[in-house]
C-alpha cells in the first residue's frame, strides 16, 4: 500500500487583501508540504456570501503566485478533490448534516439572534463564560414540528457531550485539552442554510485528505469543535498546528504603518518576492542558514519543531535586509524589469549603457524609484547640487577645479587614475579630494562607487560638471 502523502492547505476567505500574517501561514503550509514531498492545496472559503468577493479571490491568486507559491490543487488548477470553492460544495455539507441528524448529534435551534444576545449578556454579567444555554437542546418532536409549521427556520446545533474533554497534540503548542462543559453546543448550519465556519472547514479538510493544518492561533479554540464534528462523522481529522500571531514591533497587532500592509502594497512598493519569502520564512521559524535561500532550500530546512512559541514581531529593517540580499542575487534581466517599473527609467538609460547601469545600481538601491534618481543624475543634464554638496564644492575652491579640468586632458582610464593626477597636482588627499569630486560630478555626497560611475558619465559630461564646479568655486 502506498504511504499516504502529507497534504497541507491554505484556506483563505476572499474578504480582503492578503496581508503578511496570512501570507506567512500560506508559506509555512507550502514549505511543510514541499519538505515532505507532499501536496499543497488552495481552498477558497467563501461561505460568507456577503463579504466574499470574486475580485479578492483573483487578488489572492495573484499575490500567492507572485510570492512564488505553487499549489497542486486549487480553484484555478482543479484536482481530484474539487471543487475548491466552498460556495460550490453546499450539497456535500447537506449530506453530512443529514448524517449527523440521523445519529442524533445535531438538533434544530429556533433561538433568535436577540434571544441569544440576551442570554450571552446575562451569563457575562454573572461572571460566567458565555455558552449556549441549551434552550432548544431538548425540544420534543411535536414542539419542533409546531415551530416548523409556523414557518420558523431553524439553525442546526451540534450536541457537545456533557462530560469529558477533547484533547489533541498541537504540532506547535503541544498537548491541548478542552473540557466539554466549557464548549457549549454550537451552530454548524445557520438558519439561512449556510454552513458555519467550524463545519465546512473541518469537513473539507477531511474530505480533501488534508493531513496537516498550520493556521493562526486565533483558530485554536475552534479546533476542539472541529474534532468533535469529525469524530461524530467517523472522518479522519488532520493534525493541527497553531502559529503564534505576527505582531508589530511594539507588541500591538501589526499595523500598516509598521510595514504590515497587504502583499499588493508591498509589491507596488517594490519589494521583491524572494525578499519577502526569505523574511516570512524566518518570521517565527528558525533557520540555521542566513543566506538568501530559494523556495526549495527553504523547504528542505523547514521543520515544524523550529517554529517558535512566542509571537513573532514584524521588523521592517529585517525585510530591508532581505530586500538588499535579493537585489544582490537577482539576474540582470529581472533586476532591470524591476527597476523599469519606475516611470521614465527606460527612456533615460541609453541602451548601450544599460548593463553597466544595472550593475552599478545593484548594490546601491532598495527601490525602483532610486534607480530613476540615479539615471537622472548620471544621464541627465547638470544635476542640481544639494546644499551640502554645494558647500563642499565651494570649500574646495575654484583653483582646485581648474586643476581637475587640466587633469581631464590626460584622458585617464578611470576615476582612480584621474584622482591621483589631481592629488599630485594639488597636494590634496583623502576625503578632501574625493568629496568635492563626488559632489561636483553627482550633486550628492553619497552614492555608487566613483570608479563605476566614471565610464557611465563619460568625458563630455564630466568636463561640463567640473567646469560648473570651477565657476561655483569662485
Ligand atoms: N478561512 C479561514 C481563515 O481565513 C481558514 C482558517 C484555517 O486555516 O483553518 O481564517
Amino acid at each position: 500500500m502506498r504511504a499516504m502523502s502529507l497534504r497541507t492547505r491554505f484556506a483563505p476567505s476572499p474578504t480582503g487583501q492578503l496581508h503578511v500574517g496570512n501570507a506567512r501561514t500560506a508559506l509555512f503550509n507550502a514549505l511543510l508540504a514541499a519538505h515532505a514531498g507532499g501536496e499543497f492545496i488552495l481552498r477558497i472559503e467563501d461561505t460568507d456570501a456577503e463579504r466574499s468577493r470574486t475580485e479578492f479571490e483573483v487578488a489572492l491568486l495573484v499575490d500567492l503566485s507572485w510570492l512564488g507559491l505553487r499549489w497542486q490543487e486549487g480553484p484555478d488548477v482543479g484536482g481530484r478533490h474539487g471543487p475548491y470553492r466552498q460556495s460550490e460544495r453546499r450539497a456535500s455539507y447537506r449530506s453530512f448534516t443529514d448524517k449527523l441528524a440521523a445519529k442524533g448529534r445535531i438538533y434544530p435551534c429556533f433561538c433568535t439572534p436577540a434571544e441569544l444576545a440576551l442570554s450571552r449578556k446575562a451569563q457575562l454579567s454573572a461572571g460566567r463564560p458565555p455558552r449556549y444555554a441549551g434552550t432548544c437542546a431538548h425540544l420534543t418532536d411535536d414542539e419542533i414540528q409546531a415551530r416548523l409549521a409556523s414557518g420558523l427556520q431553524p439553525a442546526l446545533r451540534f450536541r457537545v457531550p456533557e462530560d469529558g474533554a477533547t484533547a489533541f497534540e498541537d504540532l506547535i503548542r503541544g498537548l491541548q485539552r478542552f473540557a466539554h462543559k466549557d464548549i457549549g453546543d454550537f451552530i454548524i448550519c445557520r438558519a439561512d442554510g449556510s454552513p458555519a465556519f467550524f463545519f465546512s472547514n473541518a469537513l473539507d479538510d477531511a474530505l480533501m485528505g488534508i493531513t496537516h493544518v498550520v493556521r493562526g492561533e486565533d483558530h485554536l479554540a475552534n479546533t476542539p469543535r472541529q474534532l468533535l464534528i469529525l469524530q461524530a462523522l467517523g472522518l479522519q481529522a488532520p493534525r493541527y498546528g497553531h502559529l503564534p500571531l505576527v505582531l508589530g514591533q511594539g507588541g500591538a497587532p501589526l499595523s500598516k504603518r509598521e510595514g504590515g500592509g497587504s502583499l499588493q502594497e508591498l509589491r507596488h512598493a517594490g519589494i521583491l518576492p524572494e525578499a519577502l519569502v526569505n523574511y516570512l520564512a524566518r518570521l517565527g521559524h528558525v533557520y540555521a542558514r542566513n543566506a538568501l535561500l530559494a523556495f526549495d532550500e527553504l523547504a528542505r530546512d523547514f521543520e515544524v519543531a523550529h517554529i517558535g512559541h512566542a509571537p513573532a514581531h514584524f521588523d521592517q529593517a529585517q525585510l530591508e535586509h532581505w530586500q538588499r540580499e535579493a537585489i544582490r542575487h537577482v539576474d540582470a534581466e529581472r533586476l532591470w524589469d524591476w527597476m523599469a517599473q519606475a516611470p521614465g527609467l527606460s527612456a533615460r538609460v541609453p541602451a548601450a549603457q544599460r548593463s553597466a547601469f544595472i550593475e552599478l545600481m545593484r548594490g546601491n538601491l532598495t527601490r525602483p524609484a532610486e534607480a530613476r534618481v540615479w539615471a537622472e543624475v548620471i544621464f541627465g543634464e547638470l544635476p542640481d547640487l544639494a546644499d551640502a554638496a554645494r558647500s563642499v564644492v565651494r570649500a574646495a575652491g575654484h583653483a582646485f577645479f581648474e586643476v581637475t579640468m587640466q587633469a581631464m586632458r590626460g584622458r585617464h582610464a578611470g576615476f582612480a587614475e584621474f584622482a591621483k593626477a589631481v592629488s599630485a597636482a594639488t597636494g590634496v588627499r583623502g576625503k578632501q579630494l574625493f568629496m568635492p569630486l563626488r559632489a561636483a560630478l553627482t550633486g550628492m555626497e553619497h552614492g555608487p562607487e566613483m570608479e563605476k560611475l566614471w565610464p557611465l558619465l563619460g568625458a563630455a559630461r564630466i568636463e561640463t560638471r567640473l567646469r560648473r564646479a570651477a565657476e561655483l568655486g569662485n
